[in-house]
């Protein structure tokens, strides 16, 4: 198992008023999962991708990554572990500006015993591998969205992370776009990478294997895609699918 979560719950404090954001999550993924969250604006699926990225502690519940219980790290076993075995991909991208590609590629690379020559030459094979390989100069005011969000990924994949972790990531995204950048992560899933994604599109989920849904900080269905609503909903817009099928039968 890679991921563990144990009753893990979330209160924020505003004022006087205490906001369950996540309200007793048990959760286990598997190595090479695709799973898609979704839920409502302010169900909690953020705040549950921080929780799994350790960029925020549960209030209680534990969370175990590939068997390692990391709610009990320190700060800076935390960042470590966000480093080496984290990689995230968000709705706005989240590039330096003022860096190039490679340089954005190469920044979770700090830490690497390889010289700079070395992680210039990583992150040149990670551009590569995301159809990027003659934008490594540009900057992100240079590149389209699309291109953007792949250096994003580059990035996100260049320390070989145990999870993939996306938030929304073709949110600001054409349809056209969003396809290509869906596609790569198809790729990505396919070479055995395990992705998180949270979307609220049916056609942007059902390139997952599984669907979690959340509603007021709880998993409320927990579904492989084929027995989830979107899976209907999917094929019925793309008119091959079984409810298409299955209405010309009748
Ligand atoms: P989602 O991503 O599903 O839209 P979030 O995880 O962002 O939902 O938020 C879940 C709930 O927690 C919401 O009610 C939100 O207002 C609240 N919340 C999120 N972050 C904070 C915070 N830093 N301080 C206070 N409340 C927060
Ligand atoms: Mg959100």
């Amino acid at each position: 198992m890679i991921i563990r979560l144990r009753n893990v719950r979330k209160v924020y404090k505003m004022g006087a008023e205490r906001i369950h954001a996540l309200d007793g999550v048990h959760l286990d993924i598997e190595k090479g999962e695709y799973v898609a969250v979704m839920g409502h604006s302010g169900s909690g699926k953020s705040t549950l991708m921080n929780m799994l990225g350790c960029l925020d502690r549960p209030t209680s519940g534990t969370y175990e990554l590939d068997g390692q219980l990391t709610t009990r790290m320190s700060g800076g076993e935390l960042a470590r572990v966000r480093n080496r075995r984290i990689g995230f991909v968000f709705q706005s991208f989240e590039l330096m500006p003022r860096m190039t590609a490679v340089k954005n590629v190469e920044l979770p690379l700090v830490y690497a015993p390889d010289g700079w020559r070395g992680r210039h030459k990583m992150a040149r094979a990670a551009l590569d591998r995301v159809g990027l390989a003659d934008r490594a100069h540009h900057k992100p005011n240079q590149m389209s969205g699309g291109q953007r969000q792949r250096v994003a990924i580059a990035r996100a994949l260049i320390c070989r992370p145990s999870i993939l972790l996306a938030d929304e990531p073709t949110g600001n995204l054409d349809s056209k776009t969003s396809a290509e950048i869906l596609d790569l992560f198809d790729a990505i899933h396919k070479d055995g990478q395990t992705i998180i994604m949270v979307t609220h599109e049916a056609d942007v989920a059902c390139h997952a294997k599984r669907i979690v849904r959340m509603s007021d900080g709880r998993v409320v269905s927990d579904l492989p895609v084929e027995a989830d609503e979107v899976y209907a909903l999917a094929s019925y817009h793309s008119g091959e699918g079984p409810l298409e099928q299955g209405v010309v039968g009748q």
